[in-house]
């Protein structure tokens, strides 16, 4: 009940009081025998010491040690009264019995009071670590809530980033950053598309927080295949223990310990992977992967969006049968490019091409066998111009135009005379019968007198005019 510090104090008080007793008995029975009245004059000494022991006894043994200690007071004063022959000291020792009885009541009060007291103060100290923990308890959450409202405004951000992207590049390079930046521990991003014909995935994006290797598998290692396959999130805490994978580390690779991967889907078509490595084990917690899983979804709904712009801008400059541009866009690019070839004093050439008799092939095989020779041909001019042009429009219904920078009236002629050549080559089989269209060509050069775009298609339609006149299946040239 009393500290164990005041025990020890009271102990060796105690000590110091009964030590000087205990000596002063033996000293005194043998001075008894050379001198008794030297006892007789010590004797109440020793009762007022035994008195004292008796008062502090209760303190240290609580309670009952009085009655122990009036027991030994017993023993000495019936020994020395018997000894002496003077049992009047007997009188102490009721006076004694009388002082340790008071002192018994005394300190079952005391006692009863410090208990309640102490019960009282553990009450109290139970209810003061109760609202510390619920102290404690409010502060993590208070800080967990101020870290999610600084993740949610990030994220925000991250959002009004991703939604003003248009190119699929940039969305990518964006995520990985974003990933290695908000979930620590993480030494690799990386960011997988699907190609959508080959059904695989291929390395869009990656970002490296440390020097590591470089990243060996840019079509997805077993992990990215099983998040492809499954459509699900992947944590791996430990690639060695994981029992799932039998993994098997291309050169170089061996450095990641752990990672989280999630599919990036948008209208329940996976369109892609988000993936983070760690040299840690154990590295991502759930939320991270909840993190990564959020960065994913406005990644896929950005690339998604970028891909419906890409498809609109096509719709609005493309022609849908062959992929060229389409007449309007062909006027706006022709006026820069000409403007280019005039600043840079570089070469221009246009070669027109359109189809001999097309209208009298329709009318025999009918429009939708014209449409196949319209793509068929449309394959043929794109690739002989892979590497010269990337300005190719279907000017009118059977006609095309091919802008040729940087290249001469001779080149651009041999041009035409080789897509000539190889479309009277072709053969277009129709419910099994062969057939075959001719084209003629008008090509012309950007020069001291055509120095307007205007005036170069004029020019280049006078020439497939005149090809047309002199028999079709012909080229002419400026
Ligand atoms: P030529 O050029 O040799 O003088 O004779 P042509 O019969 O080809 O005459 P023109 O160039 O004026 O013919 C245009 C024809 O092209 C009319 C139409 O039947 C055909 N045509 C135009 N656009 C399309 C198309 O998108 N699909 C198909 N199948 N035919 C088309
Ligand atoms: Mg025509
Ligand atoms: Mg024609």
């Amino acid at each position: 009940m009393y500290p164990l510090k005041y025990k020890v104090i009271l102990t060796v008080l105690l000590l110091v009081i009964l030590l000087p007793l205990i000596y002063s008995l033996f000293t005194g029975f043998s001075l008894f025998e050379s001198e008794p009245s030297y006892l007789f004059s010590v004797m109440p000494y020793l009762v007022v010491l035994f008195g004292i022991a008796i008062i502090l006894s209760p303190i240290l043994l609580e309670t009952n040690g009085h009655w122990a200690c009036f027991f030994i007071a017993t023993v000495v004063m019936s020994v020395l009264s018997l000894a002496t022959g003077q049992y009047y000291y007997l009188f102490w020792l009721i006076v004694l019995l009388g002082i340790s009885i008071a002192i018994h009541v005394f300190y079952k009060q005391r006692v009863d009071i410090i208990g309640k007291k102490i019960n009282a103060v553990k009450k109290i100290k139970e209810v003061v670590n109760v609202v510390k923990l619920h102290w404690q308890q409010a502060e993590a959450f208070n800080s967990a809530l101020s870290q999610r409202l600084e993740r949610y405004r990030s994220l925000r951000k991250i959002g009004e980033s991703f939604s003003a992207r248009l190119s699929i590049e940039d969305i990518c390079q964006l995520a990985v950053e974003t990933a290695c930046e908000m979930i620590s521990g993480t030494d690799v991003a990386m960011l997988f598309l699907v190609n959508e014909s080959q059904q695989k995935l291929i390395l869009s994006a990656s970002k490296k927080v440390a020097e590591l290797p470089k990243i060996k598998s840019k079509t997805g290692d077993i992990f990215d295949k099983w998040v492809f396959k499954e459509r699900q999130s992947l944590s791996v805490e430990d690639i060695n223990e994981d029992f799932r994978f039998d993994y098997i580390p291309l050169r170089g690779e061996r450095y990641f310990k752990s990672l989280i991967s999630v599919p990036m889907i948008n209208q329940s078509r996976i369109i892609g992977i988000l993936r983070l490595n760690s040299r840690e084990k154990n590295s991502y917690s759930f939320d991270d992967l909840r993190l990564l899983d959020f960065i994913s979804d406005l990644a896929s709904s950005a690339v998604n969006n970028a891909r419906l712009y890409k498809t609109t801008e096509e719709l609005s400059t493309k022609d849908s049968l062959t992929g060229f541009y389409i007449h309007r866009y062909l006027k706006e690019s022709l006026i820069r490019e000409v403007d280019r070839a005039r600043i840079n004093r570089s070469l221009l050439s246009l070669v027109m091409i359109d189809i001999d008799h097309f209208k009298d092939y329709n009318d025999k095989y009918g429009h939708s066998a014209g449409d196949k020779v319209l793509i068929g041909i449309a394959r043929i001019i794109r690739n002989n111009t892979v590497k010269c042009s990337q300005l190719i429009a279907r000017y009118g219904g059977e006609e095309f135009v091919i802008v040729l920078p940087d290249m001469g009236k001779d080149k651009a002629r041999e041009l035409a005379e080789k897509i000539r050549l190889d479309i009277s080559r072709r053969i277009f089989f129709l419910r099994r019968k062969e057939t075959s269209v001719t084209v003629s060509a008008g090509v012309a050069s950007y020069s001291d007198e055509i120095t307007k775009s205007e005036e170069l298609l004029k020019k280049t339609d006078f020439l497939l005019y005149k090809a047309k006149k002199e028999g079709r299946n012909k080229v002419c040239v400026a």
